[in-house]
């Protein structure tokens, strides 16, 4: 008896074993033409299956987004996740038992996921064979860097954002350029891919106009209406970027070659289209999947993900300058608010100065965005620099000449040649500043996770006042309510019972609650008081220590500032105007 009728009783449904058995009985020239289609067709389905499974699993965003559904959640903040972060449209508030229909935009983007990803594996394949000297030699001329940057702080000032401003645009590009360093990726990536980096960052959100994509398809705007309510804002950003660079005086990538210019530009929309935050559950699916792979990480998947991150990155900073960052997203939010009141739109969420739970969209903020995006960071991070480490360390020559994969697992020696190198110190070590022997990967997670949960819990006990100030402004909504029920009875009777006589009954107004939001008119520091802005625990690095010069900025008004208040009075600050009412 043959192989195939041993193990046919226990695997003949495993298509495996079948087509094992086919290709026996073919060497054995012993099987009929139809019994070989039939066991074709059948593995084809088989195949099949498994593929569209695959799929689903791959894009199925319910998993991630059930645990928001938890009942820890408050409602308002649960509607702002579902509304911002992924593709589901509309501002109308669901009722809570109804559950958000997920798996309908998971269909809808299966397809076009999986052409664009074929399509990046041939496109990315296109760039690798320039010679080294192309990129190495290339010069930005300063002239043109300079009107390009005016230009730039101009557009990005248009609107008078208090978060979406030149200082975002500048932290996110400094956040970037510190990710870049301190992980090693730098390392794994062409000089133009780290221009494309830098580049995506400073004008990835050039000229905001400091309302969101939703508020844009509401009010049918040009922007709305050019882009297809398609990633309406991301879209403006890069083309309107590009657009400047059209004027001669401010093309700095005049010198790129045609082919260099391609692949930069294709790397810098990639990224900042990825930086639309409805696409965020997507991009951490797919990019979770990925590191599952034995195959290399795409490169503008992992640099779509070094922004993103960046961009979300306050919470990974220092209270104060993640406080103050909180603050002046929420006094943009609130001025949509204010701007669809008077359009007699419905709020968007997060959007109404008077009931909005800061505190608590926070703890959500970081507990269901940030703190998974940079747990994926990380570890995206350690799966492609960890080679890169081990490789070097291996290497006896002070300079990083070993080859090591490109994004889609390929070595290519034109590639190796470019990454900056091992610089030798004078004593002929390697280690030396921004080497790769410098990374610690260990402690850069550790490091954000310490401040991110730092931060989490000084949200927690601002949520728990936040809850107190709301629990009181309800009840004296319902007293005032009772209180003028009673009177208006009062009054009834009293009218009733007197003629016709005028009514000099008040009803005290319910007393709104007014959320800590700091004036942005004045600034949150105080004058007298120059102490400069540090981390509460010297020993911990957050994503700010590479450059001071961003952290001494007032993100409020876009002017440079040292940030002089003590934690303390920071507080202080929050606390008062937590109970202001
Ligand atoms: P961008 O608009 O490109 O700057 O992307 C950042 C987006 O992340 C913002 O528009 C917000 O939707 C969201 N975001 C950033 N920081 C916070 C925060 N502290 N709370 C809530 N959402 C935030
Ligand atoms: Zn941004």
């Amino acid at each position: 008896m043959d192989d195939c009728v041993t193990i046919k009783k226990k695997h003949l449904q495993r298509p495996i074993f079948r087509l094992r058995c086919l290709v026996k009985q073919l060497e054995k020239g012993d099987i009929n033409v139809v019994d070989l289609k039939k066991n074709i067709e059948y593995a084809a389905s088989v195949l099949e299956a498994v593929y569209i499974d695959e799929t689903r699993k791959l894009l199925d965003t319910e998993d991630e987004l059930s645990d928001i559904q938890s009942d820890s959640v408050p409602l308002e903040v649960r509607d702002w996740l579902a509304s911002t972060f992924t593709r589901e449209m509309g501002i109308v508030k669901r009722r809570p038992e109804e559950k958000p229909k997920f798996r309908s935009i998971v269909h809808a983007v299966q397809a076009g996921i999986f052409v664009e990803r074929m399509y990046r594996r041939t496109s990315s394949m296109v760039g690798l064979a320039y010679p080294a000297e192309v990129i190495v030699t290339f010069k930005i001329p300063v002239p043109n860097l300079i009107s390009f940057a005016e230009a730039l702080e101009v557009g990005y000032s248009k609107y008078k954002n208090p978060y979406h401003n030149l200082i975002h645009a500048a932290d996110v590009t400094q956040t970037v350029h510190y990710i870049m360093i301190h992980t090693g990726i730098m390392h794994w990536l062409t000089e133009l891919e780290i221009l494309a980096m830098i580049f995506a960052a400073a004008v990835h959100d050039y000229e905001h106009t400091g309302t969101t994509n939703n508020f844009h398809i509401q009010t049918r705007s040009d922007v709305a209406i050019l882009y297809n309510d398609r990633s309406v804002l991301e879209n403006h950003h890069v083309s309107a970027a590009y657009r400047l660079m059209q004027e001669e005086e401010m093309n700095i990538l005049a010198n790129l070659t045609k082919d260099d210019w391609r692949e930069l530009r294709s790397l810098v929309i990639e990224m900042v289209l990825s930086t639309d935050m409805s696409g965020h559950f997507q991009q951490i699916k797919t990019m979770r999947h990925t590191l599952q792979q034995t195959e290399g990480v795409d490169k503008a998947k992992a640099m779509s993900l070094i922004l993103h991150a960046a961009d979300i990155s306050h919470p990974a900073k220092s209270w104060e300058l993640h406080y103050r960052w909180t603050m002046a997203l929420m006094e943009e939010f609130f001025r949509q608010g204010d701007k669809e009141a008077a359009l007699g739109l419905q709020f968007s969420p997060l959007c109404d100065r008077k009931s909005t739970l800061v505190a608590q969209s926070q703890i959500g903020f970081i507990d269901f965005i940030v703190e998974p995006t940079f747990s994926l960071l990380t570890d995206s991070m350690e799966k492609i620099v960890m080679p890169l480490i081990e490789e070097a360390s291996k290497s006896e020559s002070p300079a990083f000449g070993t080859p090591s994969q490109n994004s889609l697992g390929a070595v290519s020696n034109a590639e190796a040649q470019r990454r900056p190198s091992f610089k030798s110190t004078s004593d002929g070590g390697t280690h030396t500043e921004n080497s790769l022997a410098t990374v610690d990967l260990t402690s850069f997670k550790d490091n954000l996770m310490k401040i991110i949960q730092a931060n989490k819990e000084r949200w927690k006990e601002l949520a728990v006042e936040e809850e107190l100030v709301k629990n009181v402004g309800e009840q004296e909504k319902d007293q005032s309510r009772n209180s003028t029920d009673a009177q208006l009875q009062e009054e009834t009777t009293r009218i009733q019972n007197e003629s016709s006589q005028g009514s000099d009954g008040t009803t005290c107004p319910p007393r709104s609650i007014v959320l800590q939001v700091v004036s942005f008119d004045t600034p949150l520091s105080d004058e007298s008081n120059s102490e400069k802005c540090t981390n509460s625990d010297p020993n911990q690095k957050d994503l700010t220590d590479a450059q001071q010069e961003t952290q001494n900025t007032d993100p409020l008004n876009g002017e440079p500032k040292h940030c002089k208040k003590s934690e303390d009075s920071v507080k202080a600050t929050e606390k008062e105007a937590l109970i202001q009412n």
